[in-house]
């Protein structure tokens, strides 16, 4: 295989024709501003022409429906070997995903109890909740069952005619309403309330309906018997409309059979050390792998070999806070990437090409070590490491940085830097300014009052009480693990505060900055009047577009069970819209050009104050960058945040309490001054801002700190220091404080 990547004219979305060579077997760190082309580069360039899967984790059917990944523009790619991408794709997964079946520690647990448990139970599959030799028949090893939320069926206060009953097709007209109220065994205009007992339980339950004295019909079904029967008792793939009739009137409680264990009985009754296969999953990975170390017996010897380097690797990279039993569902974005990357460490595959999105997401200083040692490990088994990362410590350990820019869109896309660590600190480009600008210090803001979590004991809390300032900026600090989602996650749900997280913002592909900010109606009219038409016309969705695709731009050729094939529609090339409608300009400006322009671009040239007001908003919370027809569902989480934010920039009149996760993932150095602006603008309009984060000069910047720890999981859950971020620095216990004073 050839010793060097080599690039030629590479001309993805941004990028301007970039030659680079790549020397394979090296850890090499991708730098540059937000919307430099670093993605353009090493996702949508070299992982796309060595064609990764887009995500391992999707059933084809689904990822059928993801938005494609457009074809890499180069002359020349060559010396690529197949690519393994680990991004921060939330693993997701269904409700049989654990962390301990996804890195296949569950397996090697399984072995070592069929072998030495005690009593001697059989294969590893009677270990198995998703095998059915072992999985607890009540519940199908999914260890909770789903129940009727009865107390929220019927509304006492209501008679039938009146809708007593709240569940969707048993009101008054509707298809089950006559099953109730014609029978002549209840009384349709008497609220429920007056009702006997025996009666309302007869309204619910067979059985209970035919205690009564009076006659009800020999097939009667009560109104729970008849919803478990459609909603709960079905093989069915449940619609999206029946889940949300679930989610409101069920709730999921523990397995009575199993406990939540999940497992047949025999499973539950093996011992190793004295523990069963369901303590062990529940014990923190950390401590598991302790315990694990004294199994001796020389028949599973390499059993636990296997088992306790899954273990150690996954408590190196800090995950050890975790348990096996812990369902990948509920893991955050980072949690999922370092498992992701767990998983390839067992690897025996060699010369790939590994590529990394922000592998520091959500790890404290303190483990962001940890992660870099992860990955020099995974260089020195002779695989290409490609990093997109903008912590400063993680490019001081990388063989090679290549920095894109100078800045965004059509004004980056050029390589401006290549070189070592020292070379860069020196640097004349935003990253190598980046590293020598410090947050301007200040003085912590006074409180208004404050908001107390009382008694807080969501996961690892412990009986926490802790003020919360008001008015101001608070930064909860903290290892991962140590409880800063769960304290947050409890002053929600106290005080109620709205929460503004990275997770997407639309599904649909249509939904674009333009459409977000609620400026497309503004625009149309602006189209109208200017060539003195309807401002229907300028919309692709109705009147104004191109026959052949009805404004889709594309034409979708479905292949029934096969890829279907998307092309660029010939007659509108793409554009959407009819000749008539893309003949009117505005400054020169066609409708199908506004989509292209940046926003930054808009708020020049659109001769609106509404519409520059609107999107000024976009590029104070450093996002000026994107295109006004751009896809939602192409942004990072990082940019979702912060369009949120926006948002609520633009929205909120009266002061409110905000709580944000980790804002600065995605954001370059250069751009952390901007966010810290936009938050104390919140904070200036009488808001209370609480902000998970492990950046440090947005701690540096709050007016008050929460530290939780020391330790993550069992050893966290405890606060550290609370205080300025001067009264935090003096603090001897807190890792945070280290980080802080290592950098001061
Ligand atoms: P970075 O990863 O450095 O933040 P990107 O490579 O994502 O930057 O973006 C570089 C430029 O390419 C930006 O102007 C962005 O708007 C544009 N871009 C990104 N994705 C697409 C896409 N799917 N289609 C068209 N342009 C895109
Ligand atoms: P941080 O935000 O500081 O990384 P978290 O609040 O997410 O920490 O986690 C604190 C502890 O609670 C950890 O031990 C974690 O494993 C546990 N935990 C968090 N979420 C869940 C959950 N949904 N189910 C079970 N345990 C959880
Ligand atoms: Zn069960
Ligand atoms: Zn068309």
């Amino acid at each position: 295989m050839s010793s060097t990547i080599r690039i030629r004219g590479a001309r993805t979305h941004n990028l301007k024709a970039i030659d680079l060579d790549l020397p394979r077997g090296e850890l090499v760190v991708f730098a540059g501003v937000s919307g430099s082309g670093k993605s353009s580069l090493v996702f949508d360039t070299i992982a796309a022409e060595a064609g990764y899967q887009v995500n391992e984790n999707y059933p084809p059917f689904v990822r059928n429906r993801l938005p494609r990944w457009s074809r890499p523009e180069a002359e020349l790619l060559e010396g690529l070997s197949p690519v393994v991408l680990i991004d921060q794709k939330r693993l997701g997964g269904n409700a049989r995903s654990t962390v301990g079946t996804i890195t296949d520690a569950f397996t090697y647990l399984r072995l070592l109890f069929s072998r030495v448990g005690e009593p001697h139970v059989g294969e590893s599959n009677h270990f198995s909740f998703n095998d059915p030799a072992g999985m607890c028949p009540a519940c199908a090893g999914l260890g909770e069952t789903l129940t009727t939320a009865v107390e929220r069926v019927l509304d006492l206060d209501r008679s039938l005619e009146q809708g007593a009953i709240l569940l969707p097709g048993f009101g008054n007209g509707q298809y089950w309403y006559r099953q109730y109220a014609g029978i002549g065994a209840f009384d349709p205009a008497a609220p429920l309330r007056d009702w006997s007992a025996a009666d309302r339980e007869a309204l619910l339950h067979r059985e209970a309906a035919h205690r009564l004295s009076r006659d009800v019909p020999k097939d009667y079904e009560g109104v729970i018997d008849r919803f478990e029967r459609i909603y709960l008792h079905t093989a069915d793939n449940l619609s999206e409309r029946k889940q949300a009739v679930l989610r409101r009137f069920t709730r999921s409680a523990s397995c009575r059979d199993c406990g939540g264990e999940r497992l047949r009985e025999a499973a539950r009754t093996a011992r190793v050390l004295g523990r069963t296969i369901g303590e062990m999953s529940r014990m923190e990975i950390g401590e598991l792998a302790g315990l694990i170390g004294q199994v001796r017996d020389p028949r599973v010897a390499p059993v636990v070999a296997a088992l306790s380097d899954k273990l150690g690797a996954l408590t190196g990279i800090g995950l050890g806070y975790l348990s096996l039993a812990r369902p990948t569902t509920t893991l955050s974005g980072g949690e999922s990437q370092r498992i992701k990357t767990v998983r390839h460490l067992g690897s025996s595959l060699v010369e790939m090409l590994y590529v990394f999105d922000e592998p520091t997401v959500g790890l404290h200083q303190h483990d962001v070590q940890s992660m870099i040692e992860l990955l020099k490990s995974l260089r020195d088994k002779g695989n290409t490491l490609l990093v997109v990362e903008h912590d400063p410590d993680v490019m001081r350990a990388a063989d090679r940085i290549v920095e894109l820019g100078p800045a965004a869109g059509d004004a980056g896309g050029r390589i401006v830097f290549e070189g070592g660590f020292g070379e860069l600190a020196i640097a004349d480009t935003p990253t190598g300014r980046g590293l020598r600008t410090r947050v301007r210090e200040r003085e912590p803001r006074a409180h208004a009052g404050k908001l107390r979590v009382d008694n807080a004991r969501r996961n690892n809390l412990r009986d926490l009480t802790v003020d919360i300032p008001t008015g101001v900026l608070t930064v909860l600090t903290g290892v991962a693990g140590s409880g800063k989602s769960s304290l947050a996650a409890e002053f929600v749900a106290q005080h109620g505060a709205t929460v503004v997280d990275q997770r997407p913002v639309s599904t649909n592909r249509r939904s674009s900055p333009l459409t977000y900010c609620g400026i497309a109606p503004a625009i149309r009219k602006l189209f109208a009047r200017r060539s003195g038409t309807s401002p229907k016309l300028f919309s692709a969705n109705s009147g104004g577009a191109c026959p052949a695709c009805q404004g889709a731009g594309v034409i979708y050729t479905d292949l029934a069970f096969m890829e279907g094939q998307e092309t660029v529609c010939e007659v509108c090339s793409g554009r959407r819209f009819s000749a008539e409608v893309l003949a009117h300009t505005v400054d020169g400006l066609s409708i199908a050009d506004v989509d292209d322009l940046t926003v930054e671009e808009a708020v020049r040239r659109l001769p609106e104050p509404a519409i520059a007001g609107a999107l000024r908003r976009l590029v104070d919370v450093g996002l000026g960058y994107l295109r006004l027809g751009q896809p939602l569902t192409d942004l990072s989480g990082g940019e979702c945040q912060r369009l949120k934010i926006a948002k609520e920039l633009s929205a909120a009149e009266h002061p409110t309490c905000y709580v944000l996760d980790e804002p600065t993932t995605g954001l370059h150095l250069a751009d952390t001054g901007v966010l810290l602006q936009v938050l104390d603008r919140l904070v200036e309009r009488g808001n209370t801002v609480l902000v998970i984060e492990h950046n440090l000069e947005v701690i540096r910047s709050a007016d008050w700190v929460i530290d939780l720890g020391p330790g993550p999981g069992r050893r966290g859950g405890r606060v550290v220091c609370a205080g300025t971020p001067q009264q935090l620095l003096a603090c001897d216990e807190s890792a945070t404080a280290r980080a802080l004073r290592a950098t001061t």
